[in-house]
């Protein structure tokens, strides 16, 4: 068993393509920790390639590296916080974060909020400038950005003293003095194992864990992870789960314990106080309970879990067009992945509807959008309703309705249009200040009902430049009726494929969502009327032959490019009495 003295538990706190993945792998290589057969795999961090182009990690993950007689724990953040509490719970275990920023590109407002949240909690950071063998890298400039960035969020001095490493992840080596090249990454070892303090606990204690994942395994049921507080762990222990407020949950053995390594699962007979540890053998416990040995009912203290605010209805896709695009079109295979997702994600809950489908709560649009997506690459054709807000009835009967604290960083030349925006959408800005280098931070809170679909206007609205945080602050007074924000459907009338023709007429309606040659069915939605009543048309109509010659053909048709929506879009253009319908390459809408 590793010493407690010898562990170092370290989050990672990276904006997407810095390199944390590449870091990791050389970090994994180095270390000797990895298997042969592993060596050939060159990507061991990244769960999905999701992930990567929303530019945001969905769970967190750990992994565990040794080094010299070192034990170092490495856990990846979510940059973002949809996932309420998750950040805080992650930041909770560990001692140091490790930021690592792209030597060309700098600081990167995503990375700030992470980092924010570390520096308040007085983690001791150090920084990795890494892909200084790019030509274009500033790696100075960057180091004083860093600092600034530091001075803002009024670091401590001793954090304005940390460490600065320089790396080239992709080449395998690090340094702390950029005009000299190594090659290896001994550097970034020695420095989690110089700077970053060891865990604090008492050994002799009672065991106290704080479960901080979930996960689920075919072989092992239910994995709960966490960092031993207190106390020790051996298998096979009796163990309970205790909630938050101190109630028993359930009792039982910890029957495996394991860190991974990389994608790996290695298994250890026991786990010293502040080893970060995954155990199997527990049914019921989940994320903010802790783990104790049978003579402990203290629990430890944990941000609460947001409840679901927002839940949507998915069936099997039914469409006309069904089955033409996905391979996976039964309710049994749609249960069992559902029902896998709620095994390993604390945010969702999954209700089986009497009739048809399942009613799935989560806690906003962008983690139900990300379930979309990924059942999508699987191979799903989903139907899915619109997204319903979950309301409360208060004390006196009155609806009561889920807002939302959100944060807007935006430049200067946007600020205007985006208060005008969010204005219409029962928002109470609270501050505007400005950050420096001309941008600026909007304090508001909105209901989640009126923030659907808004982190796309949002983008479009500044050029893809800002960026925005949500995070649940409570049920409150329903703030009143929203204004249509969209104008009534452009449906099909009939069944086939949409000519270019027929299309150019329509577009005189609206918008358009699709294209020539695009396949259509009764009761599709085709694109937004330019009024507030839906139109019926008929995209598929043919010019008369006799006509061909005196109107030139199909091909000179100029139509205006077709709108595209997310899957966020989507989800938030239909309203009651319409679908969407998403297949693997397809997003369609319709009337139910
Ligand atoms: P992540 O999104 O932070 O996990 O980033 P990745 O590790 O996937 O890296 C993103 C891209 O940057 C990949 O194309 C890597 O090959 C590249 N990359 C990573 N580290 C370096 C480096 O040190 N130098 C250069 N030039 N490219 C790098």
């Amino acid at each position: 068993m590793i010493t407690q003295k010898k562990i170092r538990n370290v989050a990672i706190i990276a904006h997407v393509d810095h390199g944390k993945t590449t870091l990791m792998d050389k970090l994994l290589k180095e270390s000797g920790a990895l298997g042969d057969k592993q060596f050939g795999h060159s990507r061991l961090m990244d769960a999905g390639d999701l992930e990567k182009e929303r530019g945001i990690t969905i769970l967190s993950k750990t992994t565990t590296l040794f080094w010299k007689d070192y034990q170092f724990n490495m856990i990846d953040t979510p940059g973002h916080a949809d996932f309420g509490g998750e950040v805080e719970r992650i930041l909770n275990m560990v001692d140091g974060v490790l930021l690592l920023v792209d030597a060309a590109e700098g600081p990167m407002p995503q990375t700030k909020y992470v980092l924010t949240k570390a520096l308040q909690q007085n983690i001791d950071p150090i920084v990795v400038i890494n892909k200084v063998d790019k030509p274009a890298q500033r790696a100075n400039e960057v180091s004083e950005d860093i600092f600034e960035l530091f001075m803002q969020l009024d670091a401590p001095d001793r954090h304005l003293d940390c460490p600065v490493l320089y790396a080239s992840a992709k080449n395998g080596w690090a340094t702390d003095d950029l005009d000299k090249q190594t090659d290896n990454m001994e550097v970034i070892f020695r420095t989690i194992a110089d700077y970053i303090p060891a865990p604090k606990g008492d050994t002799n204690a009672p065991l106290q864990m704080l479960v901080t994942m979930i996960d689920s395994d075919p072989f092992l049921g239910p994995i709960v992870t966490g960092r031993l507080h207190n106390g020790t762990l051996k298998e096979n222990q009796a163990i309970q789960a205790i909630t938050a407020d101190g109630k028993l949950l359930e009792q039982g053995r910890a029957t495996k314990l394991f860190f991974y390594q990389g994608m790996e699962k290695n298994f250890v007979t026991e786990a010293n106080t502040g080893s970060i540890i995954s155990l199997s053998g527990l049914s019921k416990a989940t994320v903010s309970h802790t783990i104790t040995s049978l003579n402990c009912q203290e629990p430890l203290p944990t941000p609460p879990i947001d409840p679901p605010t927002l839940t949507m209805h998915f069936s099997i896709n039914d469409s006309p067009l069904a089955g033409k695009d996905g391979d996976k079109m039964s309710s049994l295979f749609l249960r069992n992945r559902l029902m896998k997702e709620a095994a390993c994600n604390v945010s969702i809950d999954i209700t089986q509807m009497k009739g048809e489908g399942f009613q799935v709560a989560g806690r906003g649009e962008l983690q139900l959008g990300i379930l979309i997506e990924t059942m999508r690459r699987e191979g799903f054709e989903l139907s899915i309703s619109p997204p319903q807000v979950i309301y409360k009835k208060g004390e006196k009967g009155e609806q009561l309705e889920p807002i939302e604290n959100v944060q807007i960083d935006l430049e200067e030349a946007y600020l205007g249009k985006i208060m005008e925006k969010i204005s219409q959408k029962h928002a109470q800005v609270h501050d505007v200040s400005p950050l420096g280098y001309n941008r600026f931070r909007m304090q508001l809170d909105a209901p989640t009902r009126t923030l659907i679909g808004f982190n796309s206007q949002l983008l479009m609205h500044t050029r893809g430049t800002a960026t925005m945080h949500r995070t649940f602050k409570g049920y409150e007074k329903h703030r009143g009726p929203l204004h249509t924000i969209r104008n009534g459907a452009l449906t099909s009338m009939t069944k086939g494929k949409a000519t270019a023709y027929a299309l150019m007429s329509i577009e005189a309606r609206g918008t358009l969502f699709i294209s020539a040659g695009d396949e259509v069915y009764p009761g599709m939605i085709i694109g937004e009327h330019s009024r507030e009543n839906d139109l019926s048309v008929n995209p598929i109509k043919g010019k008369k032959l006799t006509n061909m010659r005196a109107a030139g053909s199909d091909k000179d048709v100029r139509l205006a490019p077709p709108r595209q929506m997310t899957v966020e879009e989507a989800l938030s253009f239909v309203r009651d009495g319409e679908k969407v319908e998403f297949t693997p390459n397809i997003i369609r809408l319709r009337k139910q």
